[in-house]
C-alpha cells in the first residue's frame, strides 16, 4: 500500500473532498513505550495465578481495551465468574504490580521524533488510550515534553473503551477538529477498529508480535513496520502534493 493509494481509498469511502491533518491522536502501549511485552507477561501471570488458561498473544489481540474489562471477561470466559466493578479493579491493581515490577519499559525508538515533526507542522497530538497505569501515564510528561499537555483520554475517561470508538470521538473533541483531520498512531487491532469506527485516518504500527494482515483487518489505513518508517513517510502522507 502506498501513502497515496491510502489516501485515496480513505477519501473515498469517507467521503472527503480534502486530506488536511489537523492533528495526531496517539496510543500509549507499543506507540510511546515498549510496554506490550510486560503488559502481556503480567497479565499471563495474573490469570494463571486464578487458574485461568490463556496465551500470551491472546492480550496482544485484547489490547487497548480498559484493563478492568479485560479481567472481566477473561474471568468469566475462563472461570465462569461474574466479577463486580470493585473486584475486576482490585484485580487489576495486583496486574499493576506485577507489571511494576518486571522493571521499567523503554521508549518505542523515533516516536518523540515523529510527534516533534508534527508539532513543527502545527499538528497538536492527543494522547488516546485505554491504559488505566498509573506509573506510565506519570512518565509521559517526562518522556514526551510538550507533546500533549492537558490533551489526555485515558482509561479513567471512557465508559466504553476501544473496540467503541468513544476514545478517540473523545481525542476529536480534545483537538477540536473533524475526524477527517485526524491521523491516528496505533500498534493494535483493537485500537484501529476503533479509529477506524471513529472516522479517521489510521496508521498502524507493527511494534508487536502479530502480522500486518491483522492491523489492516481491523482498519488501518496503511501500516508500517516501524515508527523509523513512519517518520521516513511523513512527507508523504502530509504533503500528499500529487491528490
Ligand atoms: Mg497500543
Amino acid at each position: 500500500m502506498t501513502e497515496k493509494n491510502a489516501i485515496i481509498n480513505y477519501m473515498k469511502y469517507a467521503g472527503v473532498k480534502a486530506f488536511t491533518v489537523k492533528a495526531a491522536l496517539v496510543d500509549c502501549d507499543g506507540v510511546l513505550y515498549d510496554s506490550m511485552k510486560n503488559h502481556s507477561r503480567a497479565w499471563v501471570k495474573l490469570m494463571t495465578k486464578n487458574g485461568i488458561k490463556c496465551s500470551r498473544d491472546e492480550f496482544y489481540m485484547l489490547e487497548g481495551m480498559v484493563g478492568t474489562e479485560v479481567i472481566k471477561t477473561k474471568f468469566k470466559s475462563g472461570a465462569g465468574k461474574v466479577l463486580t466493578d470493585d473486584e475486576a479493579l482490585a484485580l487489576y491493581g495486583v496486574k499493576g504490580r506485577y507489571f511494576r515490577e518486571l522493571g521499567e519499559v523503554p521508549m518505542i525508538p523515533n516516536t518523540l521524533e515523529v510527534l516533534n515533526a508534527l508539532k513543527e507542522r502545527g499538528i497538536h497530538s492527543v494522547l488516546v488510550t485505554g491504559s488505566q497505569q498509573v506509573s506510565l501515564l506519570e512518565r509521559i510528561e517526562q518522556d514526551y515534553p510538550g507533546i500533549f499537555g492537558e490533551r489526555r483520554v485515558t482509561g479513567h475517561d471512557v465508559k466504553h473503551g476501544k473496540p467503541n470508538p468513544e476514545p478517540y470521538l473523545k481525542g476529536i473533541a480534545h483537538a477540536g477538529v473533524k475526524p477527517c483531520e485526524c491521523i491516528v498512531l496505533e500498534n493494535a487491532p483493537l485500537g484501529e477498529q476503533a479509529a477506524h469506527a471513529a472516522g479517521c485516518f489510521t496508521i498502524g504500527i507493527n511494534t508487536g508480535p502479530l502480522s500486518e494482515k491483522d492491523l489492516y483487518k481491523a482498519g488501518a489505513d496503511i501500516v508500517y513496520p516501524s515508527m523509523e518508517e513512519l517518520l521516513a513517510a511523513l512527507p508523504a502522507i502530509l504533503d500528499n502534493p500529487e491528490l
